[in-house]
């Protein structure tokens, strides 16, 4: 192997994908995978889907870019549709998941500020992800990410996952608000009780605090709704979403209520690329492919299958595996061992792709368009994945 020039802040595996067909990934030297890894629950519409290529294809010819010095009918066609898909009001594109958040944490902010209140502080939940800017890595207590990176950015505070009492008596003088992901993905597909998700919306309500959902990973049809918040019965007051949202194009967007973003005013915020043209046609024809409550019950309902299946794959390997968790198709399978090495497994024998995520879980997350084939595919190459690795393990 030739040393590569890129910096080397990724553990790269040897899988060098070269092509892309629907849910399937085609490697250099000509492997076949079965993709539920999906760019990490981003290729919600898989790899060769001809309404996103085609709306790419038409904008790149049409006009790409053009700066934010000028109107946008692109961008207030796509906010428009966002906004009447959700709690919000207003819409700030950005090109990432974690400048996403970011803007999320200058709203939150500024709505305190622009008050005359000095509000700053965002209480925030151990091993979320929020990113890997300054201000998203601070916003994580998990450690391996801050190293070599101090001083952190003032202004969060960390409490545990899913606890409210803790939530409550982190509250003081200076918090602005709560960030949190409705289920954590990198740190391990765990969802928010419906309990503790409610009470921090209600603790808002009472402290006038802002409400900031990270839907990044969760967001777009991911769960079996457009975002899981619906699913929780509440609304925040600002909320991130990326990933999904452009299919594979760089695309996210900080969405907020009018009174949420009141300190977002005339010269506040910017992005060079945030909202161009391009990324607009992308995430219009993504919306186009999942924003129906056909698409939406599809995903649920795939989402049980293999969840059922998966209930049943893991009491064959009681030594394996714990259990199974998630929504729609952002699901965990728990296992009673470290995951990386059944992931490297998967992917290196048997040509499944799937990620390995925090508290000892396989994520699955494969593309919104997976059919009864991926779906049967699927099993069978996890079910020999599982014999063999169980064999190897015996031995
Ligand atoms: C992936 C992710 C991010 C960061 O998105 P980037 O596009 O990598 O910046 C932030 N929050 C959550 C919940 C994520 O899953």
């Amino acid at each position: 192997m030739t040393i590569s020039p890129l910096m080397p802040v990724y553990p790269r595996c040897d899988v060098r994908p070269v092509r892309g067909e629907h849910c399937h990934l085609i490697s250099e030297d000509g492997t076949r995978y079965l993709d539920f890894a999906a760019g990490i629950a981003v290729n919600l519409l898989g790899h060769s889907h001809p309404g996103l290529i085609g709306a790419i294809q038409r904008q790149a010819a049409t006009l790409m870019h053009v700066s934010n010095l000028y109107g946008s009918p692109q961008g207030e066609r796509l906010a428009q549709r966002l906004v009447s898909l959700t709690f919000a009001d207003t819409v700030f594109f950005t090109n990432s998941g974690a400048e996403a958040v970011e803007a999320a944490i200058k709203t939150a902010r500024a709505y305190h500020q622009s008050a005359g209140s000095d509000r700053y502080e965002l209480i925030t939940f151990a091993n979320a992800f929020h990113g890997r800017t300054m201000a998203t890595i601070s916003a994580s207590n998990q450690d391996k990410m801050h190293k070599g990176f101090a001083p952190l950015l003032a202004g969060f505070r960390y409490v545990e996952f899913n606890d409210l009492a803790a939530a409550e008596a982190a509250i003081g003088p200076h918090t602005a608000g709560f960030l949190v992901e409705p289920i954590q993905g990198e740190g391990g597909v765990r969802p928010a009780s419906l309990h503790f998700l409610r009470g921090l919306r209600a603790l808002a309500d009472r402290h006038d605090l802002m409400l900031v959902l990270d839907e990044v990973q969760t967001g777009m049809a991911r769960t079996g709704t457009m975002y899981a918040y619906e699913q929780y019965g509440i609304e925040p007051d600002i909320m991130a979403t990326a990933k999904g949202l452009g299919g594979g194009f760089p695309l996210g967007a900080c969405l907020a209520t009018e009174r949420a973003a009141r300190g977002m005013t005339f010269g506040s915020h910017g992005s060079t690329y945030g909202g161009n043209p391009l990324a607009m046609a992308a995430g219009q024809a993504v919306l186009d492919a999942v924003a129906n409550e056909a698409f939406l019950a599809d995903v649920r309902d795939k989402g049980e299958r293999i969840r059922a299946g998966l209930e049943q794959f893991i009491g064959n390997y009681p030594d394996l595996f714990a259990g199974v968790r998630g929504m729609g198709l952002m699901i965990g399978l728990r296992m009673k061992v470290d995951p990386r090495p059944f992931m490297q497994h998967l992917r290196d024998r048997h040509q499944l792709l799937t990620v390995a995520a925090g508290d000892n879980t396989l994520r699955i997350v494969p593309p919104l368009v997976i059919g009864e084939a991926e779906i049967e595919e699927f099993f069978d190459r996890l079910s020999s994945g599982a014999a063999d690795f169980a064999i190897g393990r015996a031995a």
